[in-house]
């Protein structure tokens, strides 16, 4: 089969690879989507993020979806012919973070597609993956296409439930990548009343409007645009960081209202914080990584339509053009999320 390794930056290869045998309780998922995530093109661009490098050959990829091709004889989750989300978030269920039931915090994580373990964790984007019947989540109506994307919404949900409720809260949103634009949709769902969101280009802002923002604007632009909220020590509830650079949780925190709430969930590099402004309007801060209980509620509001994320997709590749796909999906003026359709 084949599948789509990276090797070092710039270095992305279509190999074949031998299939895996089916042990007991797993399933071999036949994948047609694979979205193309930040840390993939990272991997892609720059060999790794942080000290996070590639040090081996890895197959990339974790939002994917597809059909069961085969299942062991034990298996009575799902049936040949399913259409079905995969969860990538393998947590071993037995350490203490596990055992608190902190899965996302797993000691021992194998989650598809990351080189943070050695040897590293290969990933989704093959023609065929084993894996366990109980990480596919079946689905009647959405596309594998939407589907691959119950990974990247599974984020923006566990973000959420950090911040608490949002029942009628205005809620501002930095930075306007895929991630950035599903919290959109989240917010929406969580009954935000109003949602602001930022970003320093314009076209990822257009698709945020379809999503649901009620105002977006563009702070590379008009870098006054947030000045209003900043009337009465702020104007926003909640804060929701998506592009991990500094400028943008500076610009947010002079919005947010005292004892306001700010999740950090977009990854930079390190970044200081006026401690002073946290002193005095009592923030709250916390961070947000990964997800797992949030994954069958993705698939289930993507799959019944309640949320609509197909204004995201804004192109897919065949696997054999795995690296213009991947040059597209560097480029934030054409596209927001980039798959492989296998
Ligand atoms: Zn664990």
């Amino acid at each position: 089969m084949r599948t789509v390794v990276i090797h070092a930056a710039k270095d992305l290869r279509v190999e074949e690879r031998d299939l895996e045998p089916l042990g007991p309780g797993q399933v071999a998922v036949r994948i047609r989507a694979g979205g193309i995530c930040g840390s993939d093109l990272h991997y892609y661009q720059h060999g790794g993020f942080g000290t996070v490098r590639v040090r081996e050959p890895m197959i990339l990829g974790h939002e994917i979806a597809g059909e069961v091709a085969e299942i062991a004889p034990d298996v009575t989750r799902v049936k040949v012919g399913d259409r079905v989300a995969v969860n990538p978030s393998r947590p071993c269920h037995a350490c203490r973070f596990c055992l608190m039931g902190l899965p996302n915090q797993c000691l021992n994580m194998r989650f598809y597609g990351s080189a943070m373990p050695m040897p590293h964790i290969q990933g989704g984007f093959r023609e065929i993956l084993v894996c366990d019947a109980t990480q596919c989540f079946t689905a009647s109506r959405a596309s594998a296409a939407e589907l691959a994307m119950a990974e990247p919404f599974s984020v923006v949900l566990h973000g959420l439930s950090r911040a608490g409720s949002l029942l009628g809260a205005r809620v501002l949103v930095t930075g306007c990548g895929p991630i950035g634009a599903l919290v959109v949709a989240a917010a929406r769902f969580h009954g935000a009343a109003e949602i602001i969101v930022t970003d320093i280009v314009d076209e990822p802002l257009v698709i945020a409007k379809t999503l649901g923002a009620t105002h977006a604007f563009n702070t590379a632009k008009n870098p006054e645009a947030l000045a209003p909220y900043a009337a009465e020590k702020g104007q926003v509830d909640v804060m929701i960081e998506c592009s991990g650079n500094e400028r943008a949780l500076r610009a947010g925190m002079e919005v947010v209202r005292p004892r306001g709430t700010i999740v950090q969930l977009g990854l930079g590099g390190d970044m200081s914080v006026p401690q002073n402004m946290v002193v005095a309007k009592e923030f709250l801060i916390t961070g947000s990584f990964r997800f797992h209980e949030e994954f069958p509620l993705a698939v289930s509001l993507i799959d019944s339509g309640r949320v609509d994320l197909s204004p995201l997709l804004t192109g897919s590749y065949p696997i054999e053009e795995a690296v213009a796909a991947f040059e597209h999906a560097g480029d934030r003026k054409t596209a927001m999320k980039v798959q492989l359709a296998f």
